[in-house]
């Protein structure tokens, strides 16, 4: 029996071609060269995606599984979550599927925090795991390597689905001409098409040029992180460069008392580097290419505690 509390949310999603129109505007608004379609996704266990599943299509549904609360101000060491067990929890097909997103690293395997790209897929009882971990070594510089093991720690995202060929929304934009960053622009074109009706993206986006602000969190702080500064102070930012690789869940709007993290991106290389995606550092050279789909559930799993007084 899993300890876990579940929440699950029928989200009766639009169709795909409902968020072109959308996505076409507000992207213009913020790259000078974009597109939108819908496309059968291409082969994603190949270069440069390099996932453990072939698409996005089947079953698709998101989870948000723990959150910050678990990190700070000191970490929850009891909360560590297996993908296979949070596969069952979102009730997904036990012969196979897949799911991607934005996690903590194992801790309690490795023996120190790190960032992780969960990307695991299990197909009549075969399991791949290209998940990698990100951390910060002795030097101060971000390591990162295949995680060992199908754990991850304190808060996850995850876009889970049958792994299965199929359309999916495919986006391009290059050059950023207006201040949000990427995932900040969909979202933007989701809220004002939908407003307060939730819709909720999982997929993978390369950086194919350019440089990006990326987040690493080191092993635990010694002390305490009371406040958010504190938090800021203690992870480490870098500016990495493409192609990376971005497994990403996002989310339009709030759903009140859920606690869902908005947007949470992390990424991954062949050339070292990885973390947690903030916003693009080269405007004038990036370039953005986009799988994404839509998720017809979503599950709140091991939601924290509210602390009092706070809304
Ligand atoms: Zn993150």
């Amino acid at each position: 029996m899993t300890p876990w509390s579940v929440k699950k949310l029928d989200l009766s999603p639009p169709s795909l071609s409902e968020l072109v129109a959308p996505l076409t505007t507000t992207l213009s608004q913020n790259f000078k060269d974009i597109s939108v379609s819908i496309e059968p996704c291409p082969d994603l266990t190949l270069s440069p995606f390099n996932l453990a599943a072939a698409g996005l299509s089947g079953n698709e549904r998101v989870a948000d599984i723990g959150g910050p609360p678990n990190l700070a101000p000191v970490p929850k060491r009891d909360r560590h979550y297996s993908i296979p067990e949070i596969c069952s929890l979102m009730e997904m097909q036990s012969s196979h599927g897949f799911v991607l997103g934005a996690s903590a690293g194992p801790f309690h395997v490795l023996g120190f925090n790190s960032e992780l790209t969960p990307n695991y897929a299990y197909h009549d009882g075969e399991v791949t795991n290209r998940a990698r971990y990100a951390k910060v070594d002795e030097k101060g510089e971000c390591f990162t390597a295949p995680s060992p093991s199908t754990d991850f720690g304190l808060m996850g995202n995850l876009f889970g689905s049958d792994g299965l060929p199929g359309d999916v929304l495919k986006i391009t934009a290059r050059t950023r001409i207006g201040e949000m960053n990427f995932t900040e622009t969909i979202q933007a074109a989701l809220k004002s098409a939908f407003g307060d009706k939730l819709i909720t993206l999982g997929g993978v986006f390369l950086i194919k040029v350019g440089k990006a602000n990326l987040h690493v969190m080191p092993d635990f702080s010694k002390t305490p992180l009371k406040t958010r500064k504190e938090v800021e102070e203690w992870i480490r930012y870098y500016d990495m460069d493409a192609p990376l690789v971005c497994l990403s869940v996002l989310h339009s709007c709030e759903k009140q008392g859920w606690d869902l993290r908005a947007e949470h991106t992390h990424c991954f290389s062949e050339h070292g580097e990885g973390g947690h995606y903030h916003f693009d550092t080269t405007p004038e050279s990036v370039e953005y290419e986009a799988y994404f789909n839509i998720a017809r559930v979503l599950y709140r799993i091991d939601q924290p505690e509210r602390e009092e007084g706070k809304s």
